[in-house]
């Protein structure tokens, strides 16, 4: 009923010149195949790859290019993403370009012969942008190029971007996977033979894969994964339809209200609009005050845990977006995110208009 964790680095073999399935944990570990091969089947991919953490997984998707490639990538990323782009992947070579891929026309005029992948998240992180995967999709193979999705939001319960057309889909598995802010994993499903033959040569040639014990709780993680979303989901509409209605907000970001921009657009792609949502308060003191005043929802970067959690972005998880970036992203200074839990919803709208009401 659960899946034993093999904490070994090495498999002892029969003989000294042929090896069996696994040898060495770093190339292969029965714990992970398990977890891989479920994240695999959940995102309708051939093969899963489960690493260190998001940001590994990211990186060895960038190691599919070489010098003189360029990345497209729509502009509203996790700030890590940013930074791994613009102050790392470039000391290889290649050269990462920022678009603003929500109208795929124009994102399609972009593309240039060196242009070898786009790379989006949707919905975007904390914008809540709603990016149309399947037209992206298509433009980016009619330009010979391969099309990566950063499903970390929505978890392959909620989307399945490889069904809409993308090559790679990847999770920051410290998310709505693991569930529970216990785990730093990260995943790679991708549905091609030769994509899944370079991912597992990166995976074991650069180490990055994740541990058996972190895999086992992944596992673990895997098991509510239905229950957890559709709870968290459903407050987080409840939340939303508060927040939409109170005097002191300017403006909610979540797909999940009929006046949200991307509303229809993500449910024809999703099969939900999750549990992140932001709002603006106003000032950027405000949106300090309204965090700093809950006392259920946690100040915590990340999100996807049964927690329900604060934050303010361009202090946290923005923060590390290169400085000469970040007038040009558009991310609001009194913009409040928040990544709802498992915790009864009317108390953690009380919570909230507390809160609200002392800013
Ligand atoms: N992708 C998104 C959308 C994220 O929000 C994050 C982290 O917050 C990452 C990737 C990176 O994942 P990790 O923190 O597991 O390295």
């Amino acid at each position: 009923m659960a899946t034993p964790i093999y904490q070994t680095a090495t498999f002892e073999q029969d003989q000294a010149d042929s090896f069996g399935e696994y040898d060495y944990s770093r190339s292969g570990n029965p714990t992970r195949r398990v977890l891989e091969d479920q994240l695999a089947d959940l995102e309708g991919g051939i093969r899963g790859f489960c690493f260190s953490s998001g940001m590994a997984a990211i990186l060895a998707v960038t190691q599919l290019l070489k010098s003189g490639d360029e990345i497209l990538a729509d502009w509203d990323l996790y700030g890590g993403a940013t930074r791994l782009f613009g102050e790392v992947v470039d000391r290889a070579g290649i050269k990462v370009r920022y678009i603003d891929a929500s109208d795929p026309e124009s994102a399609a005029r972009e593309f240039r012969p060196e242009t070898r992948l786009l790379y989006v998240e949707s919905p975007t992180n904390p914008m809540l942008r709603v990016l149309d995967l399947a037209a992206l999709s298509e433009i980016t193979h009619q330009q010979g190029a391969s099309f990566c999705v950063d499903s970390s939001t929505m978890s392959p319960y909620l989307q399945n971007p490889l069904s809409l057309g993308a090559d790679i889909v990847i999770h920051s598995a410290t998310k709505f996977l693991c569930g529970h802010s216990d785990v730093t994993g990260g995943a790679i499903v991708v549905r091609d033979e030769s994509l899944a033959k370079e991912i597992a040569f990166l995976q074991n040639a650069t180490g990055t894969a994740l541990g058996p014990f972190d895999c086992f709780l992944l596992l673990r993680g895997l098991k509510t994964l239905k229950v957890r979303i559709d709870a968290q989901q459903s407050t987080a509409a409840k939340i939303a339809s508060f927040l939409a209605g109170h005097a002191k907000i300017s403006a909610v970001h979540y797909p999940g209200i009929h006046t949200h921009a991307g509303y229809d657009r993500q449910l024809r792609q999703a099969r939900g609009a999750g549990s992140i949502l932001s709002f603006a308060v106003g000032t950027a003191n405000a949106a300090k005050r309204v965090a700093e005043t809950t006392r259920l929802f946690r100040i915590a970067v990340s999100f996807g845990s049964v927690s329900s959690t604060i934050s303010v972005p361009v202090h946290m998880s923005h923060i590390s977006t290169p400085i000469a970036l970040r007038p040009t992203r558009g991310i609001p200074t009194d913009l409040v995110r928040l990544s709802i839990g498992v915790e009864d919803a009317e108390e953690l709208i009380e919570d909230l208009s507390q809160a609200l009401n002392g800013s």
